[in-house]
């Protein structure tokens, strides 16, 4: 894969394979995407307990979720996927969310066979890109909203990670970040303490008042489009790899 092909690429499945092969994305960067497609589903997974799974397994990526939530979701998990009927496509969706908060679990994943780390984590983020094919959710068109998911889903993987063919994310100087008050950087924690990505151009203004003349930041900052936790211009503030 080539960068004009990652950048125009309309199905995460062949992006996850790059980053595999090249292993140049984190455990946390992956768990947050496999949590942003699941988020994008999961009002079509009507289930009790809501988005708690999720939010879990989101604190889990940024290191956050105590032992005690992590072994709830994991029993949670398992008796989904030992106790349900295994072709019952809502419980399935939601073992997948579930199954997202683990590591070495993959008996389900395309890559269950190898057991190294790597695999494991990119083996959570395919999980994630598979869940929408189980779910019980039949629009007009359900093809047509699979090819749309999916495209979203490449999206996604372009938000949270900067051009992985280039080995240098933007460089983000001092200067910007300490420039009134830091107030760059205070913009980036609320918004992604609050999901608030719509903010992004505010920051953008931010960055550029303080100095910043990177067209990559700035660019990314104003496209528009959906930006998630994960998002690399947010990451690169608050300094997550
Ligand atoms: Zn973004």
């Amino acid at each position: 894969m080539n960068e004009e092909e990652w950048l125009q690429c309309q199905h995460a499945a062949p992006m996850l394979s790059y980053l595999r092969k090249k292993v140049v994305a984190s455990d946390r960067k992956l768990r947050l995407f496999a949590c942003a497609c699941l988020r994008r589903i999961s009002h079509l997974i009507p289930e009790e307990g809501g988005l708690v799974p999720l939010e879990v397994a989101e604190r889990f990526a940024d290191g956050q979720a105590t032992m005690t939530e992590r072994i709830q979701m994991e029993t949670l998990a398992n008796r989904c996927l030992h106790t349900e009927p295994s072709d019952d496509p809502q419980r399935l969706s939601r073992a997948y969310i579930l199954l997202s908060i683990r590591g070495p679990l993959l008996k389900r994943a395309p890559q269950a066979a190898e057991s190294t780390s790597v695999n494991a984590r990119i083996a959570v983020a395919f999980i994630a890109t598979e869940a929408i094919h189980g779910i019980s959710y039949a629009p007009p068109d359900t093809q047509e909203w699979l090819k749309e998911e999916v495209c979203h889903q490449a999206q996604l993987l372009r938000d949270v990670f900067f051009k992985p063919l280039q080995r240098q994310i933007p460089r983000l100087e001092s200067s910007w970040r300490h420039y009134n008050d830091r107030i760059s950087v205070r913009l980036a924690e609320s918004i992604y303490d609050e999901r608030a990505f719509d903010r992004l151009p505010i920051l953008a203004d931010a960055l550029e008042d303080a100095g910043c003349d990177n067209p990559d930041i700035l660019a990314h900052c104003r496209k528009g489009g959906q930006h998630v936790r994960g998002c690399w211009v947010v990451d690169l503030l608050l300094g997550k790899k």
